[in-house]
């Protein structure tokens, strides 16, 4: 049983300043092959430390990945630790250097002697091409372990495990099936409660895998099966697919790249409809998604950002009674802005943003309190009342996906 490492280096990851996210995606690539990772270990730009780390982790594993310090700064300083404990020689790799002349070449900032640290390798190396940025990546043997060396750079890391680790991996497995994902997307159920109706088939899982994950505009289920061809790769996927919506159907939208305002662009096309916002506390945000869409001039007339209790009255014609004894946040104002904005703006449905966005309490109401409205033409009415937990950024994008919600249901 071959035992992986992944060695971080960067002083940011120790403080906190970023999430130590190429060791997470690392993982999830070396899990898909049945390597099994046994340590992450994060270290910063310290030459004695990382030497330390990298010793421990050729004293105890038997594939070592490391990303960051390969760059241009005197701080990055995984090469001259890697040079300590393996005692190899460093060479300039003439491929590399020509890149990056050619690029100094093609670009108005000068090349200082620093960038040539960038192409020096490990003699008897395997360089991996980086096909997303400059310093490639090593592949080196030591003593019976693999070691590989990638940049930092979660896109530049991500390239080179692709194009060249993947392939080895593959080898080093025997794994000569093919790989194929599908991604499932949720809106309007949360990641537990999804995961507890789906249960029973995530812990018998095995091909395809099941990998329910969080996301800022909903949950999604990642899931990859491995076979012998296209054929069996679909009928695997598409056979789990069909047992997950048929517990959690009721909230499915769409798979891989659809977005929930693509599908209800769609949707709307479809119904040959056009709709129209009125936003308080999402300020334009709920239109500027929508519109984002290409197709949406086709349904959607505009948006009116009525966040002033006057422009609410006198512009939009929320009535000064409601006003008055409701107040702005409230069910019945939601509810008056879809219908005003669906009239005045010429639309089959209207849909309408008032609550409080923090970070101070208004009208008594608490900061979170948010009410949406949709009003359609056919007399269809609802409006649903929110409280969102989070500062006000947080209210304001929940109350934004809630509506995409809504009118998607
Ligand atoms: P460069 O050639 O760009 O200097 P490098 O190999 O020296 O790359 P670093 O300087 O360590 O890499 O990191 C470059 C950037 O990549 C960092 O600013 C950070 O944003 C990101 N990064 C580095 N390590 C990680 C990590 N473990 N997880 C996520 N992002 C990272
Ligand atoms: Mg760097």
């Amino acid at each position: 049983q071959l035992k992986a490492e992944i060695v971080a280096v960067g002083t940011e990851l120790l403080l906190g300043q970023i999430a130590n996210t190429n060791a997470q995606w690392l993982s999830q690539q070396l899990a898909q092959y049945g390597i099994n990772v046994y340590n992450h270990a994060v270290v910063g730009d310290n030459l004695n430390r990382v030497e330390e780390a990298f010793l421990q982790a050729q004293n105890r594993s038997d594939i070592i990945i490391v990303t960051g310090g390969l760059g241009p700064t005197d701080d990055d300083l995984t090469r001259e630790a890697f040079q300590q404990i393996s005692k190899l020689e460093m060479v300039e790799h003439k491929a590399t250097l020509d890149k990056i002349e050619r690029y100094f070449k093609n670009h108005t900032s000068k090349m200082t002697p620093n960038n040539r640290k960038q192409a020096r390798i490990f003699k008897g190396c395997t360089v991996l091409e980086n096909n997303a940025g400059m310093a490639p990546g090593m592949k080196v043997e030591l003593e019976g372990r693999v070691w590989f060396f990638l940049p930092g750079v979660p896109r530049e890391m991500k390239r080179i495990t692709t194009d060249e680790i993947v392939p080895f991996l593959r080898d080093l497995t025997g794994d000569e099936q093919m790989i194929k994902s599908l991604v499932l997307k949720f809106i309007g159920i949360g990641e537990s409660t999804l995961e507890h109706e789906l249960k029973d088939l995530i812990i018998a899982q095995s091909n395809p895998t099941i990998a329910p994950l969080a996301q800022d505009d909903g949950v999604v289920i990642r899931l990859t099966a491995k076979g012998a061809s296209e054929k069996q790769l679909d009928e695997l996927l598409g056979k789990t697919k069909e047992q997950i919506l048929a517990r959690v159907g009721g909230h499915y939208f769409g798979e891989n790249d659809q977005t929930i305002e693509q599908v209800i662009v769609e949707l709307l096309l479809k119904q040959n409809k056009k709709m129209a916002a009125a936003e308080s506390l999402t300020g334009g945000m709920f239109t500027e998604k929508i519109i984002s869409v290409s197709g949406a001039s086709r349904v959607c007339s505009g948006g009116l950002v009525c966040y002033d209790t006057a422009i609410k009255r006198n512009i939009l014609g929320v009535t000064e009674q409601t006003i008055q004894e409701k107040g702005t946040v409230s069910e019945a104002c939601a509810y008056e802005m879809a219908e005003q904005i669906r009239i005045k703006f010429a639309s089959q449905i209207g849909i309408g943003f008032t609550g409080v966005a923090g970070p101070d309490e208004m009208e008594g109401q608490p900061v979170g309190k948010v009410y949406i409205a949709i009003s359609d033409k056919n007399g269809y009415k609802k409006v649903e009342s929110f409280l969102f937990n989070g500062a006000r950024s947080a209210v304001r994008k929940r109350a934004c996906l809630k509506g995409l919600e809504l009118l998607f249901n």
